[in-house]
């Protein structure tokens, strides 16, 4: 089946649970979303790129970003972020304190909001600029094959923070401020609480297209290729980076979608979700209605069902 196909299916597949889940509301700029809406893009290791639904509408990308923020520190920083950060799952929702007290002001993972705090820290501290350097990276990564720009009709990078959303959330943003202090209060931020927490809900407020984050994520499809052919992380460090995912990156369902999906994925709770399929490509799909765990239900049906029609679970 060619892929054109294949995402016809999917979309005639999922299409009684469009507008399913619950739009995230504790971020209130979030709740504003329709969420009638659904995109998927596939990007594939040698450059096509296809796509259904609103697959080129602009959307919050929240925590997805937590891969990208991920990879910019193991490129520049090799494997001493393992020494702040654990990589296992937490079983617990992706804001929750329980653990890092336990745990000694050691988060879990990466990819829940503490793990993602001293990431973006040392971002910070190797940059100067984490969310400029996010945002930079997604816009090297997630423009159209040939050079021209992402967003809508290619008028210019549509790839930038929303301020309403980063403002909205600072605004409310009372547990992420909890777990950078409970972080620094062990000794685990380098840069002041304030400045994390700035760098770390602005480039959680980045704005793409389906369309441009599976072009960003293709890098991950190609262990650890960029789109210039440049090497971004090592073969190993790739296959590393998809296996934090798998494990880690949906949060507490994390074994709920190994189970049906099969790939690793990354959620975020603007309800877009990226998954990779290791040589084959990098799937973005969107949907801001989202389960209990804030993964979007649509999107996560959109992937059981691509898995189920390909054959392409890791598994
Ligand atoms: N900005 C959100 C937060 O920190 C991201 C969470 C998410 O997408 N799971 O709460």
């Amino acid at each position: 089946m060619e892929y054109p196909q294949i995402l016809g299916q999917v979309r005639e597949q999922v299409a009684d649970v469009v507008g399913g889940g619950r739009v995230a509301d504790y971020i209130p700029a979030l709740a504003a979303v329709d969420p009638g809406q659904f995109g998927m893009a596939v990007a594939t290791v040698d450059g096509a790129v296809y796509g259904t639904g609103d697959w080129r509408v602009p959307l919050s990308v929240q925590s997805v970003t937590k891969v990208f923020s991920l990879a910019l520190v193991l490129h520049a920083d090799g494997e001493a972020i393992w020494r702040r950060v654990s990589r296992e799952p937490s079983g617990n929702p992706f804001n929750s304190l329980l653990q890092l007290e336990q745990d000694r002001g050691i988060p879990r993972n990466p990819f829940i909001n503490a793990g993602a705090l001293v990431v973006t820290d040392r971002l910070l501290t190797l940059t100067g600029d984490a969310r400029g350097a996010v945002r930079d990276f997604l816009r090297a990564e997630g423009g159209r094959p040939g050079g021209e720009p992402g967003g809508l009709a290619g008028v210019g990078p549509s790839i930038d923070f929303d301020l309403k959303v980063a403002e909205s959330e600072a605004e409310h943003g009372h547990r992420n401020a909890a777990l950078a202090h409970l972080l620094a209060s062990y000794g685990n931020l380098e840069n002041p609480v304030a400045d994390v927490l700035e760098h770390y809900t602005w480039q959680c407020s980045l704005v793409m297209t389906c369309e441009e984050l599976a072009l960003a994520g293709r890098f991950l499809a190609r262990h650890g290729t960029a789109a210039d052919g440049s090497r971004l992380l090592s073969r190993s460090d790739a296959k590393r980076l998809n296996a934090t995912m798998l494990t880690c990156g949906t949060y507490d369902s994390a074994g709920e979608v190994a189970y049906r999906v099969g790939l690793p994925a990354k959620s975020g709770v603007g309800g877009a979700i990226l998954a990779v399929v290791p040589n084959r490509c990098a799937i973005a799909v969107w949907g801001p209605g989202l389960d209990e765990s804030g993964n979007s239900v649509a999107g996560l049906a959109a992937l059981d069902a691509f898995t189920t029609l390909t054959g392409w679970s890791v598994f």
